[in-house]
């Protein structure tokens, strides 16, 4: 990126994204000096070449610009230190997307652009679109919060599409977000502890589809208020907005209706996308992110026969409502993504004799708002720092062991599940809770789940 060709510009945070932003800033010409808390991600940097320093000694007069990495805090509940050193010296505060939409802008300003936000569903409606296009014969550049640091993939060309996910706390850190195809999916609370109040969170989400580049379009969820508040205003501000609902009919936009996401304007069905079937979007919130991904693939250009086409040979994210084994009858899901209540409904909401593992480092609010779905658990078991609370909510309604363990929780849930002899049983992991008490990360929870199912499978095998 050459917009700060010859300046300073000082980069904390050294993960992936900060790393490739300091590659891409050398590459253009600019001087980025680099600080992290981490003494071992400070020395990697050291080791290739980059002038590391503490940026509480640094001349902030001769800086261009701070780059935040997406997990420092800009805003709530205290900005960074490194925020108020750039502040006070009247030096901007970005991030890595901010980058590259200038850098977009330089070098090919028409190039199409897709950017995902929402609260849950971003990753898995991010990977869709990029599967369509990918189908179709796009050349699909793919990352953001998903994989790939958006400063690590190819640059804007002619015939180059970039889909990219984007997290509130980096939509908060690229102030010129103005994508071809903007993807606001659903709003709901997280990451309170970060941005403080509801509309907070919502007003970044909204600046997403707000940005959208004049002849671009907004697709939209409207099945939560703030979202249908948001697609209105940009409706009259004169944004293209294509509505998707899985809860009703509408007259324009994309409904669910039964196992078909249908097409419809001024009134009629224009197309319909069958996805009965389909097991990688299996759940009504996954016809969210199939009909948003739809939306967004048409207004790239693509054909509805040719997006819909595409859309049903998509496998799926791992971790996110994945199949991982059966036994018998009994299916096992890897719903490890789901890390906060909502996330959780939604697997919920998709099986009937749910088996359920659920608790980890819980999130405000824990699951009060799942009573609704309680008929469907035979049973949980319940795993981490949330347990005695998820305990407390279920009380009599729902039978629940401490399992503690995500292994004992497995052996106990899976035994279960095969000897009640339930019709559907399924034993899910959809814990909505993070999962830093016992693990790494998500995908550290999701594969223990997945080797303790084929483990159980191997014994079940040789045991005949
Ligand atoms: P994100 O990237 O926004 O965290 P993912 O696609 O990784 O979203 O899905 C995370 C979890 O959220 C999934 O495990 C699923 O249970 C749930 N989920 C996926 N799509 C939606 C949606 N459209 N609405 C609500 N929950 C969803």
């Amino acid at each position: 990126v050459t917009s700060f060709k010859d300046r300073a510009v000082a980069v904390f945070g050294l993960g992936a994204s900060g790393l490739a932003t300091a590659e891409a800033l050398r590459a253009g010409g600019a001087q980025p000096i680099i600080d992290d808390d981490s003494e071992a991600r400070r020395a990697e940097a050291a080791a290739r070449g980059f002038d590391v320093r503490s940026l509480r000694e640094i001349d902030w007069s001769s800086a261009a610009a701070l780059v935040l990495s997406p997990g420092v805090p800009l805003t709530h509940p205290a900005p960074h230190w490194s925020v108020g050193l750039a502040r006070n010296a009247a030096v901007e505060v970005i991030g890595d997307i901010e980058l590259f939409v200038r850098e977009r802008r330089r070098v090919y300003p028409t190039s199409p652009f897709v950017a995902i936000t929402g609260t849950n569903g971003k990753s898995t409606t991010t990977a869709l679109i990029a599967h369509i296009l990918k189908l179709a014969g796009r050349d699909v550049q793919l990352g953001g919060n998903i994989g790939t640091a958006i400063l690590s993939l190819e640059p804007p060309r002619s015939g180059r599409v970039h889909v990219v996910e984007c997290s509130s706390f980096q939509i908060d850190l690229a102030p010129s977000l103005d994508p071809s195809c903007g993807v606001l999916l659903n709003l709901t609370p997280d990451h309170l502890d970060r941005h403080g109040t509801m509309e907070a969170y919502a007003a970044i989400k909204e600046r997403l589809v707000a940005g959208v580049q004049p002849g671009g379009t907004a697709v939209v969820g409207v099945d939560d208020n703030l979202c249908q508040a948001i697609a209105d205003r940009l409706e009259r501000a004169g944004t293209h907005v294509v509505r998707v609902s899985v809860r009703r009919p509408l007259a324009d936009g994309l409904y669910l209706d039964g196992h078909e996401i249908v097409l419809a304007q001024g009134g009629a069905r224009r197309f319909s996308v069958g996805l009965a079937g389909i097991g990688s979007l299996r759940g009504v919130h996954n016809a969210q992110n199939a009909a948003a991904a739809f939306a967004a693939a048409t207004a790239c250009g693509l054909a509805p026969e040719i997006a819909s086409a595409a859309l049903k040979s998509f496998p799926g994210l791992a971790h996110r409502m994945e199949e991982v084994g059966r036994s018998g009858n009994v299916l096992f899901i890897n719903d490890s993504k789901a890390t906060n209540a909502d996330a959780a409904a939604r697997a919920l909401a998709s099986f009937e004799d749910i088996y359920w593992i659920a608790g980890g480092k819980p999130k405000a609010g824990g699951i009060t708002t799942l009573t609704g779905f309680f008929p469907r658990i035979a049973k949980a078991y319940l795993i981490g720092a949330a347990a005695d609370e998820f305990a407390g909510t279920l009380g009599g309604r729902v039978a629940h062991v401490m399992a503690g363990t995500l292994d004992e929780a497995v052996a106990r849930a899976a035994a279960d599940a095969a000897a009640e002899g339930r019709p559907h049983p399924v034993v899910l992991l959809s814990p909505a809770c993070a999962s830093y008490d016992q693990f790494r990360d998500f995908e550290e929870r999701g594969q223990q789940f997945a080797a303790l199912v084929r483990a159980l499978a191997a014994e079940a095998a040789s045991s005949g």
